[in-house]
C-alpha cells in the first residue's frame, strides 16, 4: 500500500497545537476526523473518521504513525467494508 499523507513520526503524545511543518505557515495542527484514501493491491480503500492532524491555516494533514499502522491493519485484514461507495476517475 502507499499512503499519500505525511506521517507524524516524532510527535508529542497529544499532538495538540504542534506548529505547522509548512515553511512560513503560522498555523498549528488540530485533531480532526478525515476520510483517508489508500491504495491496496490496486484497489482503492476509503476509510472514514480517521483521526488526523490538520493545520488550521493551510490545511496540511498529518497522520500519526500509530494511525498509519492501524490503517495497514484494517487493509491487511481485508474486513468487509461497512459501506461501499462508487469511485469516479477524473480523466
Ligand atoms: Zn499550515
Amino acid at each position: 500500500m502507499s499512503a499519500s499523507r505525511k506521517v507524524a513520526e516524532s510527535m508529542d503524545k497529544k499532538g495538540k497545537h504542534m506548529k505547522c511543518n509548512i515553511k512560513g505557515c503560522p498555523g498549528v495542527y488540530d485533531e480532526k476526523k478525515i476520510t483517508h484514501t489508500v491504495k491496496s493491491r490496486g484497489s482503492v480503500v476509503v476509510i472514514d473518521h480517521v483521526p488526523a492532524l490538520i493545520c488550521d491555516v493551510c490545511g496540511d494533514s498529518l497522520l500519526r504513525l500509530e494511525t498509519v499502522r492501524h490503517i495497514e491493519g484494517i487493509v491487511k485484514a481485508k474486513a468487509e467494508p461497512s459501506q461501499t461507495v462508487p469511485l469516479y476517475e477524473y480523466a
